[in-house]
Formats: structure tokens, sequence, C-alpha cells
């Protein structure tokens, strides 16, 4: 695997790989790499003949500095992983090369609903700094593959519309989220869970499952209900639970037909978020292709 830094070096790389009719596949992360992200590598080199994995924690997605100062870095054995799972380039810009003329946004994205519902609600500007970045790394890497996972799944939804904004010629891939064996969605900020935290948070998953269990049998709102008050209950402070509509994300009401939804799950334990989702199911009681739905 090589390390690239700067956009002079990457584009020379990538004129080479096209000269001989290869396709690249592009994993953007943040870092502090876990198993869902070297699956996602693992789904591009299935794909793509070349995959680029990103590593940039971009400061214009934090809302809560703090979070951002927070956010683990564990590059070294980052790299190691990365040499493990057969990706062809690790990109690791600096804050220049990726915004040249500062970290201003110099557009607005008109993202509509998918903005003021539930990760755009509880994290005003969010998506904004996703799509900034991810237009940088779309322009910059020129990948023909672009590979996402489900635990973000709004960010998935959010960057499809970007994608069709800009007419941009990219297929999304979307992959489904890897777990630990209690079942909580392995994420970077799960480093900074103490022990009896990471224990509590597996809470998460199992209310999720709670749903899926029982969505056929209750109503929407008190399924929701139920959920967060469990959670409260348990230490949890709860940005959202919500049943959703899986192709916009529109908060399913009591009485309308379930098919093709999703249950999602935006939490606190102290200072750290998580997020989580499940899909429920899809018509006539099948499991939802979730590929389908990008
Ligand atoms: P991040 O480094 O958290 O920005 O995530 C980079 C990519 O990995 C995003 O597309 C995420 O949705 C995806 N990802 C994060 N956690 C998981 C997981 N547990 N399973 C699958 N994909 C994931």
């Amino acid at each position: 695997m090589i390390v690239l830094k700067t956009t002079k070096d990457i584009d020379y790389w990538i004129g080479e790989v096209k000269k001989n009719g290869g396709s690249i596949g592009l994993v953007p992360t943040m870092g502090a790499l876990h198993a869902g992200h070297l699956a996602l590598i693992g789904k591009s080199r299935e794909l793509c003949t070349h995959t680029v994995t990103s590593i940039f924690v971009n400061p214009t997605q934090f809302n809560n500095p703090e979070d951002f100062e927070k956010y683990p870095v564990t590059l070294e054995r980052d790299i190691f992983e990365l040499e493990k799972s057969g990706a062809d380039v690790l990109f690791l810009p600096s804050l220049e090369t990726v915004y040249p003329s500062g970290i201003r946004p110099s557009k607005h994205y008109d993202l509509g609903n998918l903005e003021t519902k539930l990760e755009g609600k509880f994290r005003p500007g969010h998506f904004q700094g996703v799509c900034q970045v991810v237009e940088k790394f779309l322009n910059i890497v020129k990948p023909d593959c672009l590979f996402l996972g489900q635990k973000d799944y709004q960010q998935c939804l959010v960057l499809k519309k970007l994608i069709s904004m800009l007419s941009y010629p990219v297929k999304a891939v979307l992959c489904p989220t890897f777990r630990e064996p209690d079942g909580l969605a392995m994420s970077s900020r799960n480093l900074r869970l103490n022990n009896s935290q990471r224990h509590l948070a597996a809470e998460v998953y199992k209310s999720l499952q709670y749903i899926r269990t029982n969505f056929n049998y209750l109503p929407s709102s008190i399924l929701k209900s139920n959920v967060r008050l469990e959670l409260e209950k348990k230490g949890f402070r709860v940005d959202y639970v919500d049943i959703a509509d899986l192709k916009n994300l529109d908060t399913i009401p009591d009485g309308q037909s379930k098919i093709n939804t999703i249950a999602l799950i935006a939490v606190f334990i102290d200072d750290i978020r998580l997020i989580d989702n499940i899909l429920l199911t899809g018509e006539k009681g099948n499991e939802i292709d979730i590929s389908a739905s990008l």
C-alpha cells in the first residue's frame, strides 16, 4: 500500500490506473479504523480494481468542537490494518490539501427535509460539512464507486442526493453495519467508552431489536416512547428514537403501513454520542435489499 498526501501525487496515480483501464473505489473514513471500515474496503476490492481509503478528520462536519478535539486518532494502527486489508492507497491529506481556500463553505447544499430531521436536526450544519468534504474528495480521487456504511444511513441518503445534485458519475454502494458480538455497532467513538459505558452501549441495539420484534403488533408511537423511557431509565440521554420511511426518513405515523421502514436511535452516554439503526421489513414481510434504497 502506498500513502499519498497531495493532490498532485494522487492525480498521477489515478492517471496510471485509468490509463490501464482500471476502476477506483473510494472508502472515505475519519480513521480509528475498525472491522466495519475494513468490510467497506473488502467490498471495494470485490467491485473495483483499485481501492483508495482516505483518512481525514473533517472539521467542518463537527457541530461540537469538543467532539472534534476528542475524536480518536490511531494512525499507526490504522496503517497496519490497511496494509493487511489489501487497500492500494491510503490518501492522507492535510487540511490545506482538502481546503486550499480555507474551511469556510463556499456554497450551501439544498438537502431539503433531510437536513431538518434526525441527525440534521440534532447536529445543525453537520451534513453541510459532510457534503463539503465529500465533494472535495470526489473531485480529488475521481472514484467510480463510493463505499458507505448503513450505520450512517441518513448520511447515505444525503450523499445520494449530493451525487445526483452534482450529476457526478459515481456509484454509491451501501454496506451493512458491522457489529460487536453483543450487537453494538462498531464505531470509532466506541474507543472513548470506559468498561461500564461500553457495557451499557449494547442496550442501543437491544432497543432496536425490541422495535423490530414488536413493530407489527404495537403502534409506532408506543414503541418509540417505550424505548425512549427505557433508555433514559438506564442513564442514556436520548436525542431521538424514530421509525421512518427508508426512502426519505419521514416519520411513520401510527396506523400507516410500515413497509420499507427503518428504526433509528441517537443517544449520549455522558458526552459520547452513539447512533444506530435497524431495517424493519420490506413489502410482504421480506427482508429489505438495502442496496436498492440508494
Ligand atoms: P467514519 O470513519 O465513522 O466517518 O466512517 C467511515 C465510513 O465507514 C462511513 O461510510 C460509515 O458509515 C462506515 N462505517 C462506520 N461504522 C461502520 C460499521 N459499524 N459498519 C459498517 N460501516 C461503518
